[in-house]
């Protein structure tokens, strides 16, 4: 079922990496009633907050991108902050919803929620079947437990909620910490940096041989209209590319973005996480979907960003 072009939508989490590229698509296709408090405005960790911001906004759709999000290190040194904000955040915007009758609601997981070692490429119903990856197995679990809330609203209300599955994602609006940012935006910064100061050698974390694969944020927000558009169904659905690449090739590929020439070192007393984490995509693009952002295009895009932003604190 088509979308209401004037709903009031709630997109959660809109000025993450996710959030404003949802914000940015839905107001290409002619949503008029985008709603998206920042985190000053409504923190999404108050349940009080959360009830009252729902009595007054009302909105008809919601689209439930806010978390705590980052790379390998933040989550393996942070994970109880990973499990009680995402829990909060969670538990809080899905019984708002439900009190107020929230009609379409879209929950995103993450690829991570799935075994460490399931069968490549990893099919949806591979939820639950094995022991998780550690280095970020409190951020999974809370999203494990949003995905179950999810189900669970579908089964005991008959409300048609959904759960979207990325891989990972990177994109224009990424975290690019040094030390809490996922995989692409570190190696963009430190490989810039590099650049800039002529250094000879950059220093990455693991082996770089674990493989992952990596979608632009912009290819993710068509695919989660099209599935709130599309789908209705209790099972959650995976959204990637279908190809995956060593982290060895994505930093080559990252410094030609960048133009850096020096050498490429790799640190082995860093954790490398999970060896392979490629999604089958098979159900989303039997609905239709397919993504458009080559890596090469969408590094270049990002990198455009990130170097625009530089001086605003990123
Ligand atoms: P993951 O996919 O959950 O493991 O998260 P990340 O994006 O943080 O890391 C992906 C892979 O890139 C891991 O094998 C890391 O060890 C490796 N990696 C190499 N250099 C870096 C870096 O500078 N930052 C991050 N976050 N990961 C890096």
């Amino acid at each position: 079922r088509p979308l209401d072009r004037s709903a009031r939508v709630l997109v959660a989490g809109r000025r993450g990496l996710v959030g404003s590229a949802m914000w940015r698509h839905l107001s290409r296709e002619g949503f008029t009633g985008l709603m998206g408090p920042g985190s000053a405005e409504l923190d999404l960790r108050e349940r009080r907050e959360v009830f009252d911001w729902f009595a007054s906004a009302r909105p008809d759709v919601v689209v439930l991108a806010a978390a705590r999000v980052g790379g390998i290190r933040a989550n393996s040194t942070r994970p109880a902050d990973f499990i009680s904000d995402n829990l909060r955040i969670q538990v809080n915007v899905l019984d708002a919803a439900l009190e107020h009758g929230v009609e379409r609601l879209l929950f995103l997981g993450s690829s991570c929620i799935y075994p460490k070692l399931a069968e490549q490429p990893v099919r949806e119903d591979a939820l639950l079947t094995g022991p998780l990856e550690p280095t970020n197995d409190a951020y999974a679990i809370a999203k494990i437990a949003g995905i179950q809330q999810v189900r669970s609203v579908r089964r005991q209300h008959g409300l048609p909620w959904i759960c979207a599955m990325p891989t990972n994602l990177y994109g224009p609006g990424d975290n690019f910490h040094p030390e809490h940012s996922h995989v692409l935006p570190s190696l963009i910064r430190r490989f810039d940096e590099a650049r800039r100061e002529g250094a000879p050698r950059v220093v990455n974390w693991g082996s770089g041989t674990p493989r992952r694969e990596f979608l632009h944020v912009d290819d993710l927000a068509r695919a989660c209209l099209h599935l709130l558009e599309h789908y209705d169904a209790d099972g959650p659905v995976n959204i990637g590319t279908g190809t995956d690449l060593t982290i060895r090739e994505a930093a080559e590929q990252v410094a030609e973005v960048v133009g850096y020439r020096g050498t490429l070192e790799w640190d082995p007393g860093q954790p490398d996480g999970t060896p392979r984490k490629l999604l089958d995509i098979s159900r989303i693009t039997a609905l239709g979907w397919e993504p458009r952002i080559g890596l090469r295009d969408g590094l270049a895009d990002t990198y455009a960003w990130y170097a625009d932003h530089l001086g605003s604190g990123v």
